[in-house]
């Protein structure tokens, strides 16, 4: 399928630079974005778009989440990490089927689309039933199982190995999958060291939470002397490591930082979990001074509690500038990069997030004749401190359209949303 944007604003590969907007025609065809210029007259047969009215963004992506938590919303408000875990999530998460997480995933999956978002980041279980759900909604995401090592380390490794070999890099490349060692405090140092090895040999990313909590890290100070972050560096985890994408960060030295910076790794930032959960306010100023690779997630939504990535970029700027007492700190143009081309890098879709020729088409377009976007003084500032999602008007995954004029292409939302209450309805009641 051929697609010619006729005169689109849109923020190209150099906005971040220079924070110019472009207005020019683009050309996508198959799944690329073929062409960039002024005006194209000479395109091949295809359908022609007025594009005047939009704004067109790369697709936002979100880097750090649990998709099918969805099914969990409102369940837990007002407790702290641990026992929102222990005494809310896990005594459900044992209850859930592979057809829950199918459900809970496209729920989840919807509600993204609807807010701007074509990648999306999952470490969870069932992941088969996960990516069914996005091969199914034609978007793209990095698929991990997320894993405690708690007994049974060498068979766990092994069945996280499995999933990867088999899914990495599936339905048209849209799917990417990693290994999803989940938390400092539910695995030992060895099994990270471990994943991290086997990550390495087969050349996938590593997602997991990293120093969300102050008692994780001062957990791990009285039982080994030194944060996680430290603990693993001194174990030479970091010294030849494979894609990371560590999330939160929240309670980090300058010293783990550092780790993290020479490893090459990325954050994936969830400032509303955090918030929501008391778990406090990370370091801004220290992590958007590093050389870290910054991206954006919502989390589960359990905790935020929905996955509009837009709130999400709005609050993180707000805490960005509120908590450094700075409004300068982070610019418009490196947060809207963050939520774009910063996730795309962390979770190894290298040819997306970014508007330029070559580049997979993962467009979002935002309709600019929304209330939100009046007076159209700068349509990127009105996007990021004004609209919400009900200025999206279409997304596109590898070119092609999953929303279109509001209306979900790929997922019939009635069914699941029907079937969502029924199965969230019977996980409530434990
Ligand atoms: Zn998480």
């Amino acid at each position: 399928m051929r697609y010619l944007l006729k005169c689109a604003s849109f923020v190209d590969s150099e906005y971040e630079s220079n924070g110019r907007l472009r207005t020019a025609d683009i050309l996508v065809e198959g799944d690329t974005i073929r062409r960039i210029a002024d005006h194209i007259e000479d395109a091949p047969a295809g359908e022609t778009i007025n594009a005047e009215r939009y704004l067109v963004t790369p697709g936002l992506v979100n880097a750090h989440g649990h998709l099918a938590m969805t099914l969990l919303r409102g369940l837990a408000d007002g407790v702290p990490l641990q026992s929102w875990l222990e005494d809310y999530m896990f005594p459900r998460e044992r209850l859930l089927t592979g057809d829950d997480v199918y459900v809970g995933t496209q729920l989840c999956l919807a509600e993204g689309i609807l807010s701007g978002t074509t990648t999306f980041a999952d470490m969870y279980f069932f992941e088969d039933d996960v990516a069914r759900a996005i091969e199914e909604a034609g978007v793209k995401a990095n698929l991990s199982t997320g894993t405690a090592s708690l007994g049974d380390e060498a068979g766990k490794l092994q069945r996280a190995e499995d999933f990867v070999v088999r899914c990495n890099n599936t339905a048209g490349g849209r799917i990417k999958a990693s290994f999803g060692p989940h938390a400092p405090y539910t695995t030992t140092p060895e099994f990270i060291g471990a994943m991290f090895a086997r990550a390495q040999q087969l050349g996938v990313v590593v997602q997991f939470h990293l120093h969300e909590t102050r008692g994780e890290v001062a957990a791990y100070a009285e039982k080994y002397g030194c944060s996680p972050i430290a603990c693993y560096a001194e174990r030479g985890y970091f010294d030849a490591p494979p894609r990371l994408v560590a999330a939160h960060c929240v309670h980090m030295t300058q010293r783990d930082i550092e780790i993290l910076e020479r490893a090459g790794a990325s954050i994936a930032l969830n400032v509303q979990s955090n918030l929501k959960l008391g778990s406090g306010v990370a370091d801004y100023r220290s992590l958007l001074a590093s050389g870290i690779n910054l991206a954006v997630g919502t989390d589960g939504a359990a905790s935020n509690d929905n996955v509009d990535m837009l709130e999400e970029v709005r609050v993180l700027g707000f805490m960005m500038k509120g908590s450094t007492m700075e409004p300068a700190e982070v610019s418009n143009n490196r947060l809207l990069s963050m939520a774009t081309l910063g996730g795309a890098r962390a979770l190894g879709f290298d040819d997306t997030g970014v508007i330029r020729e070559g580049a997979k088409a993962d467009l979002v377009f935002w309709d600019t004749d929304d209330v939100s976007f009046c007076p159209h003084n700068d349509v990127v500032s009105h996007l990021l401190w004004s609209a919400n999602s009900r200025a999206v008007d279409a997304v596109m995954v590898d070119g092609q359209f999953v929303l279109r004029h509001h209306e979900l292409l790929t997922i019939d939302i009635d069914r699941v949303r029907f079937e969502a209450v029924q199965r969230a309805h019977r996980l409530a009641a434990l």
